[in-house]
């Protein structure tokens, strides 16, 4: 395992689309184990393969106890909105509200090649829609309706909210 470098900012690589994985290889298994270790690394709730330089459709989810590892990751249904406050590992600095989907159906292969189905709701939706995101090639900044310091704001923020960088 290897904590790999992070892509910012500018980065051509964030604002491509990435490529479907057609084979899981040794290689894929090794994107994905040092991909955790760079999300545990940097306290990331989650992380796309584009952040680590690889154009390819791989995510990380790290929510609570549970560790999502998913190859070609797609949003199948969504229902409802939900407004968060978001951040991400490759936009140090940058946080804003984003208006997502509240309950979404992601279908993806899981690291052993299966095919899983995960209804997720509220925060875990948004960090898999911010993920998925990543790897067509969008980017959380250019979604923000508001931009927001979460230090200046935390006497005001709801004790609940959490930071998500991802
Ligand atoms: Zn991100």
């Amino acid at each position: 395992m290897a904590i790999r470098f992070l892509r910012y900012n500018d980065a051509e690589v964030l604002r491509k689309p990435a490529a479907p994985i057609k084979k899981i290889t040794a290689g894929t298994l090794r994107l994905l184990e040092d991909m955790v270790e760079t999300m545990h690394y940097h306290n990331g709730v989650g992380l796309a393969a584009p952040q680590v330089g690889i154009s390819r459709k791989v995510i990380v989810v790290q929510w609570q106890d549970t560790l999502y590892q998913l190859i070609n990751p797609e949003i199948m249904e969504r229902e409802g909105e939900i407004v968060t406050e978001e951040g991400c590992l490759s936009f140090p600095g940058v946080w804003g509200e984003v208006k997502r989907s509240k309950i979404i159906k992601v279908k993806a292969l899981n690291p052993q090649g299966e095919e899983v189905a995960i209804d997720a709701e509220g925060r875990l939706a948004v960090i898999f829609q911010h993920e998925i995101d990543h790897v067509n090639g969008e980017v959380f900044i250019d979604k923000i309706i508001r931009f927001t310091d979460p230090e200046a704001e935390e006497e005001e923020s709801v004790s609940d909210q959490v930071a998500l960088k991802d």
